[in-house]
């Protein structure tokens, strides 16, 4: 078991010369501009694809068919928003992402070898210590005493997911921190949680006072209230002010000691999470769910993989969905907290 925390309880980036203006001229991939080509005649489209020369599933071609786009926004540091689409290769569910000069895929139940740094988990982590603690924090308040979010009247609800890529997490290729724990996350999200709200994520990176902040410092559950502050200063801001609705996430490189273990952490059904690069696929969807109280025990092996809120269990990977009674905790709680706003 990877997630893990103890028993607190512990369930657990003028004078710009004209050169300077002119932007630089990215050169797409070959894949990619076959894809956006065949896109651009409308969808549903078939095609033979070749995959890009760094696939994760190593090189080949693929017959594909491309059904549709995603509605969910994902926004980048330099400010790029990644364009998700469904569809199939070969004879697999699959999720491609246009981000950039390239074009990334990701098929749904299969295990893929990892290969570059979205980490080291890619590189066959140890199993993990026994006991295992759990990752899931309960706060020390209840969960309906944080204050409610005031929504601006006329505004819209929003599940609204930030992630503050860390200065030491080493993720600076969006394209592939994309495919490998955002697209068939928000897939997920979209077609089968259907939380009833639209869904944005907003991903940052070097902002001093939050994608710096000390994770190592103090308890883990003093260090997850620290960044909640961190990183509600940040938004507030940007004019936004939290709300149930509004998670956090600081996405870090190494795990820190006082995880006890963990590959994540996240106060349940709260606003703020921590992942760590060296966790399993479903890292970011799994501490994520905890805040929406999603739980460990609706979680289900499907062998050969594991759905986003199991443990991390080496040598079974990613089923890269929730399950059935975690999309209804998750229904139930966003339906809930967006009843709680209105009032
Ligand atoms: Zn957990």
């Amino acid at each position: 078991m990877p997630f893990v925390t103890r028993k607190l309880t512990l369930v657990l980036a003028a004078s710009l010369t004209a050169t300077a203006w002119q932007a630089p001229i990215l050169a797409q991939t070959p894949a990619a501009s076959l894809f956006d080509a065949h896109v651009a005649a409308g969808l549903p489209k078939s095609f033979a694809l070749p995959r890009e020369t760094d696939d994760e599933r190593g090189p080949g071609v693929d017959q594909v068919v491309i059904k549709e786009r995603l509605d969910t926004d994902v926004v980048y540091p330099d400010g790029s928003h990644a364009m998700t689409y469904t569809g199939t290769a070969g004879s697999h569910e699959a999720v491609f992402t246009r981000l950039g000069e390239t074009l990334r895929i990701s098929v749904l139940g299969q295990s893929v070898e990892a290969r570059t740094t979205i980490a080291q988990y890619r590189s066959a982590p140890a199993p993990a210590p026994t006991p295992v603690p759990d990752d899931a924090i309960v706060p020390s308040s209840t969960p309906s005493a944080r204050t409610p979010a005031t929504l601006a009247k006329n505004s819209v609800a929003e599940l609204r997911f930030w992630i503050f890529l860390h200065d030491d997490a080493g993720e600076s290729n969006y394209a592939k921190f994309h495919n490998w724990y955002i697209a068939w996350w928000v897939r997920d999200m979209e077609r089968s949680v259907k939380p009833g709200i639209p869904i944005k994520v907003v991903i940052k990176d070097r902002l001093p006072g939050v994608t710096d902040f000390d994770y190592r410092q103090g308890r883990a559950d003093e260090s997850l209230y620290a960044f909640r502050n961190a990183a509600d200063r940040y938004l507030y801001t940007q004019g936004i002010v939290s709300s149930a609705l509004t998670k956090v996430m600081l996405f870090v490189g190494d795990r820190p000691d006082n995880w006890k273990g963990a590959y994540g952490l996240a106060l349940a059904r709260d606003t703020v999470a921590m992942a760590s690069g060296t966790g399993p696929r479903h890292g970011v969807a799994h501490e994520f769910g905890h805040t929406l109280n999603a739980l460990h025990e609706h979680a289900e092996t499907r062998f050969p993989c594991v759905t986003n809120m199991s443990a991390y269990v080496p040598g079974l990977f990613s089923c890269q969905i929730h399950s059935g009674q975690n999309d209804v905790q998750i229904r139930e709680y966003v339906q809930q907290a967006v009843a709680r706003d209105a009032n």
